[in-house]
């Protein structure tokens, strides 16, 4: 094994380097200045939190964001890596405590925010301390032509030249068109062959597209994944407000967050995000950037973005774990008139409002084209790919068929239990299930009985959910909501109506397991003892690793991905305790 292997499996618990990830380390411990451009999930954080490992000097990170970089640094010091970080929110005396600690070499990597160097005095200090690499994280920020660009990322430049010796530079970024890939490289000095870019693919993600019945979609989609984190993105306040009402209403386990709301109500609603307290996030685009919570499952945008910058940065913030999940536009032509809102109201020169009108153009043909979503926005920012094969429009083909027949099957099923039953046991008979309370109605008399036997429940159910969404069924209000066959199922019943089914399914991400449910409540728990958001402790990904491969020795346990060392110390005696029950 490599020395750098061994620093991986032994630090951070990973048997081997993604994409990309070895190549731009080479670069940075041969002192080159070097571009890394992956996917969001892709890894960049390793690529200097494990060379900072090897240098004598500090590593100094430039984050955008407090939260990202408070995250961060809880993840690395529950890892044994000595880090710190510097922001607005700390006393002057705490931030001198915390550069002494940079000076002595007691800490190998500070984070700070790019409004800091805009501070004199700061740069001033910072001379002091020897650096040897400096990470600018979102390194996209600093180009005119990103569509996030802060003013405060310039000084980068001056910085760099200011210092006696120059650290060597890395900066990372998930999202950059050719032109800005371009001013960050002039920018920070990085060579033109020292670009390493794995390729934008996120082939964990299924990019969906609906048009049609945007609500009625929603609340089929989060029923199906009740026990999933996800967050839904809306443009305006006033549409983030009534969604959460909406959904609040419905009892979903639901949070808001924008600009309207004050620092401390803002601050509550991401921790309960963070900490599993409610699952769903309704967000403007203030909400997101610092949020490193890798076991995001879905993200919907209820109204289109400005541009495909921000809608894949956005969507890209599901599944950075590597595990499936899904991005999806609700889309209505008339959520465009903001967007131009926006844009007409911005004190942008003429120049840049018609870049933003062309950006806003193309990310509306995303919700029109035929082509393999994912394909679109790669060649969005120059690049091919192959057709992904799970998004909408890959799907659409396949599933673009005619479901009339089993349509008419589950119509006639509620027709015959008298339309006083709600959708559960409707599918428990259409699958001949032997519940007591078919028994008790006699059900399995019915000729419906056991009609769809080679479907599994789930699948009736999302079936049901569609015709409901597509108003072939309707619910009657209640309690317990009774399904009822609309005038429209009528027809389709009566065979003078035929039934599609063009989107993709709403479909269930995971099935349920109750192992891992079980190793989820022992990292909530853990989670809750040391105050930390529960992915920090383990991904989803770790803990579906380990609800397979059961390990039941420590030496086991260090096979898992994820589990380094100074997590073993700290967590394997519980989820041995908890694995070595259940064998
Ligand atoms: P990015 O900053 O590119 O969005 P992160 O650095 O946050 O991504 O990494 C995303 C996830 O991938 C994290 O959970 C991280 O622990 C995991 N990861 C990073 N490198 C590896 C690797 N070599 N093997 C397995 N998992 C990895």
């Amino acid at each position: 094994m490599t020395e750098l292997k061994e620093i991986l499996a032994e630090k951070f618990g990973f048997s081997s380097f993604r994409k990309g990830q070895e190549e731009i380390i080479q670069k940075i411990l041969n002192k080159e200045n070097v571009l890394g451009i992956m996917p969001t999930g892709g890894g960049k954080s390793i690529c200097y939190q494990l060379p900072a490992l090897l240098f004598d000097g500090l590593t100094l990170v430039i984050s955008p964001l407090i939260s990202l970089m408070k995250d961060q640094v809880d993840s690395l010091n529950d890892m044994g890596i000595p880090a710190t970080f510097i922001n607005s929110s700390l006393s002057y005396p705490e931030i001198n405590k915390r550069l002494s600690a940079a000076k002595n070499s007691e800490v190998k990597l500070l984070y700070v925010a790019p409004e800091r160097l805009e501070s004199e005095d700061f740069l001033r200090l910072l001379e002091e301390v020897n650096i040897d690499l400096l990470a600018v994280d979102e390194a996209h920020c600093i180009s005119q032509w990103g569509h996030d660009f802060r003013p405060s990322y310039l000084k980068l430049a001056e910085m760099i030249q200011s210092f006696a010796q120059a650290p060597t530079v890395v900066a990372l970024t998930a999202t950059a068109t050719q032109q800005v890939a371009q001013d960050i490289s002039h920018l920070l000095e990085i060579p033109n062959d020292n670009q390493i870019n794995t390729g934008f693919a996120r082939e964990n993600l299924a990019f969906q597209v609906v048009k049609d019945q945007k609500d009625s979609y929603l609340f089929a989609y989060l029923k199906m994944n009740k026990n999933q984190s996800g967050i839904i993105y809306a443009t305006t306040r006033k549409e983030v407000e009534r969604l959460y009402r909406l959904l609040q209403h419905n009892d979903f386990s639901v949070g808001k967050y924008h600009g309207g709301m004050d620092r401390q109500e803002r601050a509550q609603s991401q921790e309960d995000f963070l900490f599993e307290r409610v699952q769903v996030m309704v967000a403007t685009n203030a909400f997101g950037m610092g949020i490193n919570k890798s076991n995001v499952r879905f993200v919907i945008h209820a109204q289109i973005p400005g541009n495909i910058e921000s809608y894949y940065q956005e969507a890209g913030r599901a599944g950075r774990d590597g595990l499936p999940s899904d991005a999806i536009l609700l889309y209505a032509p008339q959520d465009l008139q903001i967007q131009h809102f926006f844009i007409e109201q911005s004190n942008l020169t003429k120049d840049y409002q018609q870049n933003e009108y062309e950006k806003l153009r193309e990310m509306n043909q995303y919700a029109h084209t035929q082509m393999c979503l994912q394909c679109y926005i790669l060649r969005y920012f120059g690049e091919n790919g192959q057709a992904c094969g799970k998004c909408s429009n890959c799907l659409d083909e396949r599933e673009a068929v005619d479901i009339t027949l089993d349509t008419q099957k589950v119509l006639s099923c509620v027709k015959r239990m008298n339309e006083r039953f709600g959708k559960t046991l409707v599918a428990q008979v259409l699958t001949g299930s032997k519940t007591q309370q078919i028994k008790n109605w006699q059900l399995e008399q019915l000729s419906t009985y056991g009609l769809m036997k080679n479907w599994t429940q789930k699948e009736v159910t999302a079936l049901i959910d569609y015709l409901t969404a597509e108003q072939y069924l309707t619910l009657a209000k209640g309690e317990f909501p009774k399904l009822m066959v609309s005038s429209e199922g009528v027809e389709v019943l009566l065979g003078k109506q035929k039934v599609y089914r063009k989107q993709a399914s709403v479909k269930q991400l995971a099935d349920d397991d109750e192992l891992f449910e079980k190793l989820r409540e022992l990292r909530l728990e853990l989670a809750q003892e040391q105050h930390m958001p529960p992915y920090i402790i383990f991904s989803d990904k770790t803990l579906q690793e380990l609800a397979q491969k059961k390990p039941s020795t420590p030496v086991e346990l260090l096979q898992i991905k994820g589990v380094g060392q100074n997590k073993l110390d700290k967590y394997g005696e519980r989820f041995l305790t908890l694995l070595n029950e259940e064998q």
